[in-house]
């Protein structure tokens, strides 16, 4: 392939561009905020799933507390019943008397246990609840953590995109002025080796840093100026300057 020179010479710009998009490219993959921001989402996750067991427990306690009241007031009310039948001496057997006696007082201590059934429950929902608390204290915490991080990941991103940007206009406006065909071959080796194009510097490549032979030497010394030539090591093409010591 043949191109000119100083058509060569942009190929090296182009490079300095491209290695500046990976770059960015890079750091766009790479922001600590990315670690973060999947740590706090399992964290998050993990914690709103506690937060919905927890809230389960304490209305499932919730209800067995007002199951246990209604208990309560069922044998209150019975007891209370038979009070005043007792209280209004419409039962005078010796014999009824005793045994509406005996279910008074076989009442007011079922009634005492129900009520300690109905403190324990409270204990147990007051820990519940405070268990909700904390959880969705924590839930809320982590969350926020999360907004932050995810805000600057996203202003990083704008950022590192304004950025590239600017440098995708540079290289367009580069691209623009080589011709289709050494673009064509350009923009291939760029695809396959990552940079397309290195100058030849100190008997060197720069792309590969690998020295050329003096055979090597010598038939590039001979190449005509305008003939596009490839490094043999990593196949770039290999851009002839005035710092190439030729
Ligand atoms: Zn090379």
């Amino acid at each position: 392939m043949k191109a000119a020179p100083e058509a060569q010479k942009r190929l090296l710009d182009l490079a300095e561009l491209d290695s500046v998009l990976d770059r960015l490219a890079h750091r766009r993959r790479n922001l600590p905020e990315l670690a973060e921001i999947d740590e706090k989402s399992k964290q998050y996750a993990r914690l709103a799933t506690q937060v919905i067991e927890a809230e389960t427990e304490a209305g499932d306690l919730a209800r067995e507390q007002s199951k246990a009241e209604h208990d309560v007031e069922a044998v209150r009310t019975r007891a209370d019943r038979d009070q005043k039948r007792l209280d209004s001496g419409a039962v005078t057997s010796p014999r009824d008397l005793a045994s509406l006696q005996s279910e008074i007082a076989s009442l007011h201590r079922r009634q005492g246990d129900l009520e300690e059934v109905v403190l324990e429950i409270m204990e147990r929902r007051e820990a519940a609840d405070t268990k909700v608390t904390d959880l969705v204290a924590q839930r809320d915490e982590v969350r926020a953590a999360l907004t932050a991080a995810e805000d600057r990941r996203d202003a990083s991103l704008q950022e590192i995109e304004k950025e590239a940007g600017e440098v995708r206009g540079r290289r367009a406006a580069v691209a623009a002025e080589i011709a289709a065909d050494l673009l064509g071959l350009y923009d291939k080796l760029k695809d396959q080796y990552g940079i397309g194009a290195a100058m030849l510097h100190g008997g060197r490549c720069q792309g590969c840093k690998v020295a050329l032979s003096i055979a090597e030497m010598n038939r590039i010394k001979a190449a005509p100026h305008d003939e596009v030539l490839r490094c043999d090591e990593c196949r770039r093409i290999l851009v002839r300057t005035s710092e190439s010591g030729l």
